[in-house]
């Protein structure tokens, strides 16, 4: 069992930062977003309208028409790190040379205290998909002769690295060798658990951890770190190893540490440890088969001259914002981002069930039934009815800012009396489907459904509640991680009823 010593601080990321700085924070992005250079959002604009015309979307409907200027804006955001200076993340100035970093005599005399900051935020942008992914990163470090860096400057930099075009592991692995570099510290861990957003569905959390000095060379010390944070021992896969060579360059943008022996205690023999430079490229090996295989073929999106034609437009995005499209790395994203952008949207080619297809005998109704609510009406008039709920998960894309939003929404309807045949979960997946795979605001997705629900069910009384992520409120703007968004749309009998909605939301939430 490892020892937790007293010398051992946690600390939460939110504590400690002034609420000034955490609003200067904010409004620096701000004021970062509208100077961006007017030429680059021209080009970026023209972009986003060819490929919105490649997925027969109208560019002069009204909902899109700022679609091309927010998702300029929006791609910008999310590669600001290329443009920012990494040391001076660090806090590192020209009248500051010892930037955030400060040494205190009784972390110098204790022994190996290990500081971890936990549960920062982060969102980044997969750079095999272009799609986002984000969770949460926890950071340990081990000071050495004393030296401590700024609390704040390891969220900092966690979200510094997350705002370039990133694998998950290039991302623990950038953290890992910038702060090794720049602190000269006895150990360094960063651990990241994150979603992967995939064009059809999200991924499972998924870990990639990042060890350099003692936390590599001695287990101990990384269960230590684990039991700190209280997770369980990773697979072998999801651990790279950083290099051990320190290097004083002053630019970890340059860094790439080089692949080290790894000692004989850190699990080599097995060979399953991955040793990693800073641009791995190993992600990409994940990724590729779900976007070039299975998903894309499947909903026949190989390459044509469509995708072609906006991949071609997606290089030239990559290119504004200070990428090198052929690179290894990136050469083949903007195919995988048009063919999963088409496979996505494919709604707009698919119709509503027929009625005579979407009725199924209620005798075998798949559906979840609420038996025999009694409610009253707001005139006071009482009523009894089942109701039939299906909880069905969808995948969306923002129209505003061309980014995903996923979640769950719960259609349900009062079961017709003395009818035969009722509303089928095929028939309402596949509404599901027409209506969210495309470019949408969830608000118009759940009054759609709750219409069509309406009309194909023949029923009184229909609610649809819609709980969603948004990526665009996520990884860009306000950066909220917290929220999610839920909406409601009400047709008949549940609009006169507090009782009847309020037994959907019961269903909804258990
Ligand atoms: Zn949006």
């Amino acid at each position: 069992m490892p020892k937790i010593t007293d010398r051992q601080t946690i600390v939460d990321p939110t504590i400690g930062l002034p609420a000034q700085k955490k609003r200067r924070g904010v409004q620096e992005s701000n004021s970062t977003s509208s100077q961006y250079p007017e030429e680059k959002i021209s080009v970026l604009k023209n972009c986003v309208k060819t490929v919105l015309t490649c997925i027969g979307e109208d560019v002069t409907r009204e909902g899109l028409l700022d679609t091309p200027k927010r998702v300029a804006k929006a791609w910008m955001d999310v590669s600001i790190g290329y443009r920012q200076d990494t040391v001076g993340m660090l806090g590192v100035t020209s009248d500051r040379p010892g930037g955030a970093f400060f040494s205190d005599g009784t972390v110098a005399q204790g022994s190996n205290g290990i500081v971890i900051v936990r549960d920062i935020d982060f969102a980044s942008t997969n750079e095999a998909t272009l799609l986002p992914f984000h969770g949460r990163c926890h950071i340990g470090y081990i000071p050495s002769a004393g030296v401590v860096l700024g609390l704040s400057k390891l969220a900092r930099i966690t979200k510094h690295f997350g705002k370039r075009l990133q694998s998950q592991q290039g991302l623990v692995t950038d953290i890992a060798s910038c702060l090794q570099t720049h602190l000269q510290c006895q150990g360094i861990a960063v651990y990241a658990e994150a979603k992967q957003i995939m064009p059809l569905n999200v991924e499972e959390p998924r870990q990639e951890i990042c060890l350099g000095g003692c936390f590599a060379d001695d287990e101990d010390q990384f269960q230590e770190f684990l039991a700190l944070l209280n997770k369980p021992v990773p697979s072998k896969s999801s651990i790279h190893i950083l290099s051990s060579s320190k290097t004083s360059s002053p630019d970890c943008h340059q860094l790439r540490p080089i692949s080290p022996a790894l000692s004989a205690d850190s699990g080599a023999a097995e060979g399953d440890i991955q040793i990693c430079s800073a641009s791995s490229p190993s992600s990409e090996d994940s990724t590729i088969c779900l976007t070039d295989g299975p998903v894309a073929s499947a909903l026949g999106c190989a390459p044509n001259s469509t995708s072609s034609k906006m991949a071609s437009a997606i290089n030239e995005m990559i290119r504004q914002i200070g990428e090198d499209p052929q690179s290894q790395n990136l050469c083949k994203s903007a195919m995988r981002y048009a063919s999963g952008l088409l496979a996505s949207t494919q709604g707009y080619s698919m119709s509503l069930p027929s009625k005579e297809t979407s009725l199924v005998a209620s005798k075998t109704c798949d559906l979840n039934i609420l038996r025999d609510i009694s409610y009253t009406m707001a005139d006071g008039a009482r009523g009894r009815s089942s109701v039939a709920t299906a909880s069905v998960i969808f995948n969306s894309q923002c129209e505003h800012h061309m980014l995903p939003f996923y979640g769950r929404v719960l259609v349900a309807y009062m079961m017709p009396q003395g009818t035969e045949k009722v509303l089928g979960r095929c028939a309402i997946e596949q509404v599901v489907r027409v209506y969210t795979q495309r470019l949408q605001v969830q608000e118009r997705i759940t009054h759609q459904l709750a219409d069509a629900v309406c009309e194909l069910s023949g029923s009184a009384g229909v609610m649809v509640v819609c709980q969603a992520a948004h990526m665009c409120m996520l990884a860009r703007g306000v950066e909220n991680h917290s929220g999610a968004t839920s909406t409601f749309a009400v047709r008949g009998t549940f609009e006169g009823s507090v009782e009847l909605r309020k037994c959907v939301l019961q269903a909804f939430n258990a």
